[in-house]
């Protein structure tokens, strides 16, 4: 059952609407009439893709981060009644308009102010925007507590766990164990990955997702960041986080217990369940997803993850140690690398290289406010541009 014939519809914002997490949401709701309606949806760039979407959906307001885009999509919105705003400021402003729930879908660090604007207000906030809680986990979380929001994990793993983890009970919780796909690289020596390009980082085997977090999956830099975001979201320590690879992405993740009882949540590689999962909270809604079958799969496989070959995983494992502003940098610095990658500036090894010559670079400090995440993300994005620059220079 959708939610619409049960109750009032709910009143969303989509931030990120025209990703592949935006989108994707868009996809449930247009199946759904008459159980949501859209308060606003934002974009960083892509005027033209948020005009259709606000025009399709009826949209309240839309918001897009480039200030140049703002006469175009004004004009593509011209006799209509919804609202256009453009810059930076305009994204914590959509996400501060009341509605019930928010779908954070930013991609990367530039997340953080708008997710943290729709918390404080206490909204119902699906997080699919994991750099957020990299880079600032512990400050979003006392927010989420301060405010009274309710955080919905959307990332596949987190939404898994979350489904099957017993809050009530923590102590009876022995540790959480992230699957990986291992990206399309997973069988790959070093020298052969060297050699690859961002058409082939980006072509995952089993998810079809936006270009940064493809990029993430094929370092495995993604499960990673993962593990910072379940420290936050399930107040584990890293020790009682484990990752295991599984090709095939069934099991999305699992969570054992002290008696030990492993549960866990599968389904098919479409994140149209758990978006739809946090969609309809604390109901649950019909969704489009291929069914699974098990019989057709045969097998399920598992294998420990390679910290050699993906330095990535040794990378944050050290910087969850290190504490303070250490996965604020990691995070910061993993966004350049890659970006210079998406660029063809730099060798695919090159991105964890950068980030660990980045977090060598920049003494650790505490986070204490949202300044210091400022001050340490910037300083971190100024000195992985320069180590990138020198990359490209020794390469060319
Ligand atoms: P995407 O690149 O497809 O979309 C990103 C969205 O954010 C777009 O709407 C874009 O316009 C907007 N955006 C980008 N930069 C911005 C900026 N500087 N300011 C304002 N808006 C900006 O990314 P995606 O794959 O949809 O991923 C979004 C987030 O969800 C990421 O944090 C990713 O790690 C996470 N996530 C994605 C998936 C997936 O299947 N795609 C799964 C789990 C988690
Ligand atoms: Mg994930």
């Amino acid at each position: 059952m959708a939610l619409a014939s049960t109750a009032d519809p709910r009143s969303v914002t989509i931030l990120g609407s025209t990703g592949s997490v935006g989108t994707s949401t868009i996809d449930l709701i247009r199946r759904n009439p008459g159980a949501y309606v859209v308060e606003a949806l934002t974009a960083n760039s892509d005027w033209e893709q948020l005009a259709r979407q606000a025009i399709e959906l009826n949209a309240r307001s839309v918001a897009i981060g480039d200030p140049h885009a703002y006469e175009p999509l004004k004009l593509a919105l011209a006799g209509t009644n919804i609202g256009v705003a453009a810059g930076p400021e305009s994204l914590i402003e959509a996400a501060s308009h009341q509605s019930d729930w928010v779908m954070a879908a930013i991609v990367g660090a530039a997340g953080l102010a708008p997710t943290l604007a729709a918390i404080r207000r206490g909204a119902i906030v699906a997080l699919a925007n994991k750099e957020v809680l990299v880079c600032a986990g512990d400050l979003v979380m006392e927010e989420v507590a301060r405010s009274g929001a309710t955080l919905l994990p959307v990332d596949s793993e987190h939404n898994a766990i979350f489904q099957v983890f017993d809050f009530e009970r923590m102590d009876t919780i022995e540790k959480i164990i992230l699957t990986a796909s291992g990206g399309p690289f997973r069988t790959l020596d070093r020298a052969a990955m060297a050699l690859k390009t961002p058409a082939q980082a980006v072509a995952h085997p089993n998810w079809k997702m936006g270009a940064k977090i493809s990029v993430d999956s094929a370092t495995m830099m993604n499960k990673g960041l993962e593990l910072i975001e379940a420290k936050h979201l399930f107040r584990m320590p890293q020790e009682k986080i484990d990752i295991v690879v599984h090709p095939q992405s069934v099991i999305h993740s699992l969570v054992a217990y002290i008696d030990g009882s492993v549960l866990a949540q599968l389904g098919s590689p479409d994140m149209r369940t758990p978006i739809a999962y946090t969609l309809a909270w604390p109901a649950r809604m019909q969704s489009p997803s291929p069914r699974l079958d098990l019989a057709q799969i045969a097998n399920l496989s598992f294998e420990a993850p390679d910290p050699v070959r993906f330095p990535a995983l040794r990378l944050v494992r050290e910087a969850v140690s290190a504490g303070g502003s250490a996965p604020t940098v990691l995070n910061a610095a993993n966004e350049i690398a890659v970006h210079a990658f998406l660029n063809e500036t730099i060798g695919f090894l090159d991105i964890a290289e950068i980030v660990e010559q980045t977090l060598a670079a920049i003494p650790v400090g505490p986070i204490d406010t949202l300044g210091d995440v400022h001050n340490f993300d910037k300083h971190a994005r100024e000195t992985a541009a320069k180590l990138a620059e020198s990359y490209a220079r020794s390469a060319a």
